[in-house]
């Protein structure tokens, strides 16, 4: 699902209600009858007009009508659901324009977004629950039963589930993007000009970057939480140069900065422990792998750091969900979601490449066909080379 949003400024007022209507009638019906959508857009120009409007959204595939249905209906896809947050997002004066795509994931997709004054900044469109349309039968068991399977219940979730703890995080004191705004699956939040670990081949110190991504999980753990997917990908790496006012001479420091939320649990999880050391390991082992450093010390170890856990006068967020409006059972929705696709992913890994070309995965008439089709395996060769080199000090200008 690519965003395209050619379409977004030929729409009229009416069209985007009758969008809005279809969005309000999908909490009820996952094929909303043309009356309802007539009845929830409040259009004076009565029923010709609307569907003068559903047609348009039609065509530009914003909303879509199912094969096989008993009535006459129409379901949001995709894109209308992206649409419908660009427009909230346009309006509140939070995205002006809409550039390039930087990153691509299975889960979400990242772009590059301006405000009115021209700042850059990042828009997180979350896609959990695309990637089961594509893959087999069985993994669709909890998208068929209920809406609390359904891709737009789960990534809505996901992205109310990330603003909350990046809010969270960021009013700690947590070097995390500064977040900006929240609508339906997307958020908008600060770009942080640094590359991720992954990119990274070099720098002058190893052992005092590991030792700051050890401390920064350990500081998230007295907040009593989990990152959960705390890897080479999620972390980004930003150099923050001082002078010595002094000397005159550059400092420059390596600062983990940390995306990245829709998974992170609780200190409390019943599964915690496993998380942790988890987490713990795919650092270590990135470290060993990529700088071919390895702690000369054992751990950290979940238990002598649960005793951490809100001591220092650290703040508990582990209840940010709570506060947030997102019940015990949306929590365990998403939960089983994320755990399900990352077993996705374990079992079938190509499926989870991006790949530029991506069909639209919002008919599911097509789905039949693709399930057997093999997974492009030109993509997965692709995988970028690490290539940057960072934190050295730049040679002297005198020199
Ligand atoms: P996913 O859930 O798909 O893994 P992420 O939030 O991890 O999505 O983002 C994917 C990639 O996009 C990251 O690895 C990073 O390169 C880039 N990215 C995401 N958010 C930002 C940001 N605020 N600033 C800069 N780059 C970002
Ligand atoms: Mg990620």
């Amino acid at each position: 699902m690519k965003l395209d949003t050619r379409a977004m400024r030929h729409l009229t007022a009416e069209d985007w209600k009758v969008l809005a209507a279809v969005e309000q009638g999908s909490k009820n019906h996952e094929l909303v009858p043309v009356p309802i959508i007539e009845r929830f857009s409040r259009l004076k120009g009565g029923s010709s007009l609307v569907s003068k409007c559903i047609s348009t959204l039609a065509k530009t595939s914003l909303i879509a009508k199912m094969k096989e249905a008993k009535y006459d209906g129409y379901r949001l896809t995709y894109g209308g659901l992206d649409y419908l947050a660009l427009h909230t997002h346009s309006q509140k004066k939070h995205i002006y324009s809409v550039g390039t795509r930087v990153g691509v994931g299975k889960e979400s997709d990242i772009m590059l977004v301006a405000d009115h004054t021209g700042a850059q900044q990042i828009l997180k469109i979350h896609r959990l629950g695309r990637i089961s349309f594509r893959t087999v039968k069985t993994n669709r068991d909890y998208l068929k039963k209920n809406a609390s399977g359904s891709w737009m219940y789960l990534s809505t979730l996901a992205a109310r589930k990330e603003y909350a703890f990046l809010s969270a995080l960021h009013s700690a004191g947590i070097p995390v993007p500064t977040p900006i705004a929240h609508s339906r699956h997307t958020i908008v939040m600060s770009l942080v000009d640094a590359p991720p670990l992954r990119q990274i081949s070099s720098v002058p110190d190893p052992a005092a970057l590991y030792a700051s991504l050890i401390e920064l999980y350990l500081r998230l753990a007295k907040h009593g939480l989990i990152h959960g997917d705390y890897n080479e990908f999620n972390i980004l790496i930003r150099e923050d140069i001082s002078i010595n006012p002094e000397t005159g001479t550059e400092k420059i420091t390596l600062v983990p900065v940390v995306i990245d939320f829709p998974q992170m649990i609780s200190m409390e999880h019943v599964n915690a422990e496993m998380y942790f050391d988890r987490d713990i390991n795919c650092i270590k082992i990135f470290f060993e792998r990529r700088f071919h450093f390895k702690p000369t010390t054992p751990g950290p170890f979940y238990k002598d750091v649960k005793k951490t856990v809100g001591r220092d006068g650290f703040e508990r967020l582990d209840a940010t969900l709570e506060a947030s409006g997102i019940t015990k059972k949306m929590a365990k929705d998403l939960e089983a979601a994320i755990r399900q696709h990352e077993e996705e992913k374990l079992q079938n890994p190509e499926a989870f490449e991006p790949s530029e070309d991506e069909e639209d995965d919002d008919e599911d008439e097509d789905e039949e066909e693709k399930e057997g089709e093999e997974a492009n395996t030109d993509e997965k060769e692709k995988e970028e080379q690490p290539s940057i080199v960072i934190g050295f000090q730049s040679p002297s200008e005198s020199g």
